[in-house]
């Protein structure tokens, strides 16, 4: 297939729109499916149409004028054997109206509506009484601007006879999955002949929709393998040198042992990281699951072999807490570890790019944009992303089908290790991680006992005050989350403020801190230090805290207007709390009445603590566009296959995928050339 690529400035207004499409070849328009279908094969009589049914009608014009009240407008007046229908136009050319003059023999189509005087249909399509009924179901097209349903039907007509419609499947293939042949598929799908029961065409249930969804699927699951296929070809360093006099340091320092599963991932890591080809490892573990701790001993094993470490996080409160942990744990071992933040000092910064460029610092901390942007390694040789589904699945898919996330000036392919508290279910992480490796940490350390989860309605505030004093004067420490104001940042900020001095007024004899976005950072530091060592008993904050903040002590969480948080959202602040061995509670402090999607959250968040089921029901509440917040990267999923509801497909095209590349790469090769238009995806032989 060669692509024709013609220079912008030569093309025709009707290609530019196509390409606004993304049609550019005729490939691509045999592939621009129908949204739906009109049914123009057969005609109505007039006395059985009925409101809101879109027929098709032949009879004379039986009447026609221009009124001029209540506004300038164009009625006619259809008649059949049957009765009589109004058509009526609020706007309209000469043409038109000539088109409907008394006496002529018409062939109307449109939605009937009841106007005032009986039925009518208001702008119908218009055209000679007489010819030839469509033989198929008529397509309608996603279209743009100045490009008619008319014009774009004929592309698309001409497309299919001149586009290679071969099969890219063999026979053999086709039959095992009971696959449709590519070009039938197509066809129906664009004309769908009169006996094609259209609601199985929209449900997409149909075999020939079955045919599409799976082309698509075997491609997405072909690129993903050969992403990693490519991975497994390119050159890391291998970080092989003997770990264990570090390993066995950071474990004598440590208050607590292991966790099993933490163990087999640390061991799952070392492997990976002594082999001769990067690392691509995504760690999942529900909050709370101990992942830092995995990191280190990910970072230990990187400099036993003399390489650099970069552990990035999404914000900069979170990576200062990185760095005091880090620093506490490997400082001590003669780890040499670096802080690098925006607010940095410029001479200090210097001094810093300098011992990391130089080869000093081991181990850098800092969030992903800094270090991305602006460093210079030695040696890089892992770099460890935190909270990995801040940085956006979309982000991700962006940067390429490998979805490398490389560090600016990096003389040797890093290893990267991807740390995620949201659990992403498994048909998801099939169709978009197949090219990663997947570590899951399903065990939490030991002595935990669930978050218990409260709603408390808004009008109980002054109980639930009573409360938060008395577990403080116990000792414990307590968060209150202000609410999440959508509509504006700075409504947010002072939503907070006014919470901190409620609070501060109601309870005079706690000492309460205030921590949300706009502090600067050396202020949310010292705030969070504070809460750290009990010097601050309540801390009002906003969602900054919502990823990663890790305070022991703190037993009790507020989240005030919990109606107003997404389910991932309010399980990630949940997960601040229940972090030591005291019984943690959780108080969705709601206000009613609640949207029925609200009240669906709320429950879920009540009934489960296991992140995996929340993110189960997130994703059936909100699709896996917003769940994996794709719908702003504007990065398409899939087009036509649904991963929630095509699971057995998902399943085929994989297995397809994997035995095409092991014993028939030419196959493969030929998908990938129809469906992975413009991105260039070639399978290595
Ligand atoms: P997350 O997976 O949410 O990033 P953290 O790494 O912040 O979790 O760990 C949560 C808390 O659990 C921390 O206080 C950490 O020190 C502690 N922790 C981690 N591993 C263990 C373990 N095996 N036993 C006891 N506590 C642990
Ligand atoms: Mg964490």
């Amino acid at each position: 297939m060669k692509r024709k690529t013609v220079a912008t400035s030569t093309l025709s207004a009707t290609e530019r729109r196509l390409q606004r499409l993304g049609l550019r070849t005729p490939q691509d328009c045999v592939i621009h499916l129908p949204i739906r279908y009109e049914d123009e094969t057969q005609l109505h009589r007039i006395a059985s149409a009925r409101v809101g049914q879109t027929v098709q009608l032949e009879g004379e014009i039986s009447y026609n004028e221009v009124q001029l009240r209540p506004r300038r407008q164009l009625v006619a007046l259809l008649r059949d054997d049957t009765g009589s229908i109004f058509l009526r136009w609020l706007h309209f050319y000469p043409n038109q109206q000539k088109q409907v003059s008394k006496g002529q023999l018409v062939r109307v189509r449109g939605e009937i509506r009841s106007g005032f005087n009986g039925l009518e249909i208001v702008h119908p399509r218009v055209s000679r009484a007489g010819g030839a009924l469509a033989s198929t179901f008529t397509p309608v097209y996603s279209t743009t601007d100045g490009l008619t349903q008319p014009v774009l039907r004929k592309i698309i007509g001409q497309a299919l006879e001149s586009a290679d419609l071969s099969d890219t499947l063999p026979d053999t293939i086709r039959h095992r999955f009971k696959l449709m042949p590519f070009a039938q598929a197509v066809r129906t799908l664009h004309y769908p002949p009169t006996q094609t029961t259209l609601s199985s065409l929209e449900e997409r249930s149909h075999p020939a929709w079955q045919r599409i969804k799976f082309d698509e699927l075997l491609a997405q699951q072909l690129s993903l393998a050969s992403a990693r296929a490519l991975r497994l070809e390119q050159t890391a360093t291998p970080l092989n040198a003997n770990h264990e006099p570090l390993f066995n340091a950071l474990r004598e320092r440590l208050p607590f042992a292991l966790t099993r599963a933490q163990e087999r991932v640390i061991n799952e890591i070392s492997q990976d990281l002594s082999r001769a080809y990067p690392m691509h490892r995504l760690l999942q573990g529900d909050v709370g699951s101990g992942k830092t701790i995995v990191a280190a001993f990910a970072a230990l094993k990187a400099i036993s072999s003399g390489a650099q470490v970069a552990v990035m996080a999404p914000t900069e409160l979170l990576a200062e807490q990185h760095y005091h942990k880090l620093q506490a744990w490997m400082t001590p071992l003669g780890v040499q570890v670096q802080w690098l933040s925006g607010s940095q000092k410029s001479k200090n910064k210097q001094q810093v790019l300098g011992s990391i460029a130089g080869g000093e610092t081991q181990l850098v901390v800092g969030t992903q944009a800094l270090i991305q942007t602006s460093v210079e390694f030695h040696c890089l040789g892992l770099v460890i992303l935190d909270e990995q589904h801040r940085f956006g699945v979309g982000q991700r898919l962006a940067l390429g089908q490998k979805g490398e996330q490389q560090v600016s000036h990096a003389p040797l392919l890093p290893h990267q290790l991807n740390m995620s508290a949201t659990p992403i279910p498994r048909t998801l992480a099939m169709t978009l991680f197949a090219d990663l490796d997947v570590s899951v940490l399903d065990e939490l350390p030991p002595g935990r006992r669930a978050v218990v989860t409260k709603l408390v309605a808004d009008s109980r505030r002054q109980e639930l005050i009573a409360h938060i004093h008395s577990e403080i004067q116990k000792g414990r420490q307590v968060y209150w989350v202000s609410p999440l104001v959508e509509e504006s940042e700075a409504l947010q900020l002072q939503t907070a403020v006014d919470t901190h001095a409620y609070l501060q007024q109601t309870l005079p004899d706690l000492s309460i801190g205030l921590v949300h976005g706009r502090l600067k950072s050396a202020e949310k530091t010292e705030v969070m230090e504070a809460f750290r060592s009990g010097e601050i008993s309540l801390l009002v904050a906003t969602t900054v805290i919502e990823v990663g903040v890790d305070v022991p002590n703190a037993t009790l969480m507020v989240i005030e207007h919990a109606e107003r948080f997404g389910l991932a959202q309010l399980h990630q602040l949940r997960g601040r709390v229940g972090r030591g061995a005291e019984q943690s509670v959780c108080v969705l402090l709601y206000q009613p009445p609640l949207s029925a999607i609200a009240r669906q959250r709320l429950r879920t968040m009540y009934e489960t603590t296991d992140g995996f089921e929340v993110a189960r029901r997130d994703l059936a509440l909100r699709g896996p566009g917003e769940f994996l917040g794709l719908r702003q990267s504007g990065v398409p999923l899939l087009r036509f296959a649904d991963i929630e509801t095509d699971t057995a497909l998902v399943e085929q095209a994989q297995s397809l995928a994997t035995e095409l590349l092991s014993n028939a790469r030419d196959i493969a090769q030929v998908h990938l050339d129809r469906w992975m238009k413009g991105k260039h995806v070639y399978l290595r032989s």
